[in-house]
């Protein structure tokens, strides 16, 4: 039987992954490692996982959890961008050396093909959008350059030791399961939850590409049974402001319950606009992002609302 290796298991999109794994009765069975820092087991399906609690940047660790693995779906990642300015070094360690590390155990262990989580905006700098997959990489901040080096290093493994490397350019990802990440959209939502005042960086007119997680791990799917290799955007398409992004979310929670929205300095190293074009993932596995905004806020909302009722006080 096909078995996958899900490193970052726990983390947001892991456990929507893994949730759509389960309910779509996929046959592999699958392996999770996870170092626990943005997720927990407790927030897996009961669906008799092979968990390890490891990091990637220990080889043992990912050597241990991956034998017997054909298929490496590498989600574990440092993803933010401010941090990485901060702490450079960190972000190496954890997105270079840790994919380093998942590709080196994937070598040793026979893997015939790693799908490793990148991101289109941060890789590309400051370009003019829609992007795509053609264009030159120029990251503006360590997170860009750390997902560079780890997409170079897949195409170097892929080519010199005959195994599919596919790299999967994530968009600004939101959605249900979203809570111990920083990201706009899980963030505005719990200071609205807390009560707290939002901070736009800025003056909102920033655009990103929203995509709703139920619809990217589909296309995460269909890019594993579709066999492709090489890069791929996946995000929504679309561009929204983080003002148009703010009058959506407002809608979406009531006015009587929103939040006043401040505005701060512009902070340094971020992507002004950036969303993509994703013609290539839809011709080549039929990438179809289909989930509106609104509809994509709504759940994501709800399940806010579910977690506050359920968390004892
Ligand atoms: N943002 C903001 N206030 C916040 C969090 C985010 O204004 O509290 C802005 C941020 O400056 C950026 C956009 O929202 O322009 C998306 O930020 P996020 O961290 O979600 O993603 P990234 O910058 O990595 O695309």
């Amino acid at each position: 039987m096909s078995k996958t290796l899900i490193t970052g298991g726990c983390g947001f999109v892991g456990s929507n992954l893994i949730r759509q794994i389960v309910e779509q009765g996929r046959a592999e069975r699958i392996v999770v490692l996870d170092n626990e820092t943005m997720g927990s087991p407790r927030d897996l399906p009961d669906a008799g996982l092979d968990y390890h609690k490891g990091d990637i940047c220990d080889l043992d660790a990912v050597s241990r959890a991956v034998a017997g693995c054909d298929t490496i779906i590498h989600l574990a990642a440092n993803t933010r961008v401010i941090e990485s300015i901060e702490d450079p070094t960190l972000n190496f360690e954890v997105n270079v050396r840790g994919t380093f590390n998942v590709l080196l155990a994937a070598r040793d262990a026979g893997v015939r093909r790693v799908v490793m989580a990148s991101t289109g905006g941060a890789i590309l700098g400051d370009v003019e959008p829609p992007v795509h997959e053609g264009m030159v990489p120029q990251p503006a901040a360590p997170y860009g350059a750390s997902k560079l080096a780890a997409e170079g290093y897949g195409s170097a493994f892929a080519a010199s030791y005959g195994m599919q490397v596919t790299a999967l350019r994530f968009s600004n990802v939101y959605g249900p399961r979203s809570y111990r990440k920083g990201s706009a959209v899980a963030h505005f939502f719990k200071q609205v939850l807390d009560g707290n005042p939002i901070t736009v960086y800025g003056d909102g007119s920033q655009v990103r590409d929203f995509v709703f997680v139920a619809d990217l791990c589909r296309g995460i799917l269909q890019a594993i049974d579709a066999n492709v290799s090489g890069a791929f955007q996946l995000g929504s398409g679309q561009p929204t402001s983080i003002n148009e992004l703010l009058v959506e979310m407002k809608r979406v929670v009531g006015a009587n319950r929103w939040s006043e929205v401040h505005f701060a300095d512009w902070r340094a190293g971020e992507v002004r606009q950036t969303y993509c074009d994703i013609t290539k993932a839809r011709q080549a596995f039929d990438f179809d992002p289909a989930t509106p905004l609104e509809k994509g806020l709504e759940a994501t909302w709800q399940w806010f609302l579910q977690q506050t009722a359920s968390t004892p006080t």
